[in-house]
């Protein structure tokens, strides 16, 4: 393919967007130019490339098939999820306001709480679900809306169309963490969001092995404004991790599907099973926002969270006891993996919070991978078996 028509299918952008054939070579996977910097052929005189800080021609092609998976203009592309968060962070100024979901990933918190706070940036945390509580948020010193949905690990839901539109009105920049359902199932940009973020370490990638960050943007100016800082700062990816996301993203989609279609299954079975005590997916008919996940959502994803009947005791057992499902933090790989919050993941989280939250002791959260269902299903059985 020569040049990207964004008309094509997902798939298809999957595969090609940003990625015609190496011209010199004719070769179809995108070099890894493992370079960092470029001849000149007069002082000044360049290719377009300088200094691989500021451009790489892998990261080029990432960037590109970034932005036309997720429908934007212009991607970024980050060493991690939460240097994308920072570079956001730096459009604001000391006194500058944030209104941020009341359950967001625990790194997004701790830097806005450890890093931006004592630098000037104030943030209230509000409950999202209800929309009336952002316009109660806002102040006139308000720059910037971040919205998680699904969150992680209650798997809350905001509705993007509504809080974009009050954000936009009163001239707030919007951001959505899009990393639970992907580009390919959820499009926040087309609800209206400014930017949108990933920690593409998780599905984007789907691999389990790079650490990486992205934002997609539409505006022209917010573009500008955070390519300066991509460059300013210098957290960019290598172009051998460019290389590694850009190839998992050649079967986002495909991927995505089958953890779907398991993490479908396997919230249907848990809802049934004697030793478990709700079940958290927006795919059930059971979860409060399933109407708001069916409107904003092409899919439900493969995050589910579960309590298991008791507590720590029982949930260590269930734990120690799979053999498939992996005890590991992170999610979204290929390979299905388990965790406990309350120990792992969210232990930065204050105590009190996590109980608010409803981080309790027997509290499992769930990435399904796209292994075989059976064998899955299998694993869970005979875990449970021992509890
Ligand atoms: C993992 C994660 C991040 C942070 O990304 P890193 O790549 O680990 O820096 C941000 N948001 C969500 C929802 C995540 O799951």
């Amino acid at each position: 393919m020569k040049e990207t028509n964004t008309k094509l299918g997902f798939g298809t952008l999957a595969i090609h967007a940003g990625q015609p054939p190496e011209p010199r070579t004719g070769a179809v996977m995108t070099p890894i130019f493992q370079t960092s910097t470029y001849a000149q052929r007069s002082p000044g005189e360049h290719t377009g490339y300088e200094y691989s800080r500021t451009d790489n021609p892998t990261r080029t092609a990432y960037q590109e098939c970034l932005a036309a998976l997720e429908g934007g203009k212009y991607a970024l592309a980050f060493a991690s999820g939460l240097a994308a968060n920072d570079c956001i962070l730096h459009l604001l100024k000391p006194g500058d306001h944030v209104v941020c979901g009341d359950d967001v990933y625990g790194g997004t918190f701790r830097i806005f709480d450890k890093v931006f706070k004592p630098m000037g940036l104030e943030f209230d945390y509000v409950d999202l679900t209800k929309p009336e509580n952002l316009d109660k948020a806002i102040r006139p010193n308000t720059k910037l809306l971040w919205m998680e949905t699904p969150t992680n690990p209650t798997l809350k839901l905001v509705d993007i169309e509504k809080l974009a539109k009050i954000a936009r009105a009163k001239n707030v920049i919007s951001a959505v963490d899009n990393t639970f359902m992907s580009s390919f199932f959820q499009k926040p940009l087309a609800f209206g969001a400014d930017l949108v973020v990933h920690s593409v370490t998780k599905y984007m990638n789907g691999h389990s092995d790079v650490v990486g960050g992205a934002i997609i943007v539409n505006s022209d100016d917010l573009y500008q404004r955070l390519k300066f800082y991509q460059n300013a700062i210098g957290a960019v990816p290598a172009p051998m991790d460019c290389f590694l996301v850009m190839r998992g993203l050649k079967t986002l989609h495909l991927r995505m599907e089958r953890h779907d279609q398991n993490g479908r299954a396997i919230a249907a079975y848990l809802e049934k099973h004697p030793k478990v005590e709700k079940v958290i997916y927006p795919g059930l008919t059971s979860h409060p926002q399933h109407e708001l996940a069916k409107k904003q959502m092409t899919g439900f994803g493969g995050m589910i969270t579960f309590y298991i009947k008791g507590g720590l005791k029982e949930s260590r057992t269930f734990l120690e006891s799979l053999q498939l499902f992996t005890l590991a933090e992170s999610l979204g790989g290929v390979e299905s993996l388990i965790e406990h919050p309350a120990i792992m993941t969210h232990a930065s989280i204050p105590a009190e919070t996590r109980k608010e939250l409803g981080i309790a002791d027997n509290m499992i959260r769930v990435s399904c991978g796209v292994e075989d269902l059976v064998d899955l299903r299998n694993d869970l059985d005979q875990a449970f078996a021992r509890v």
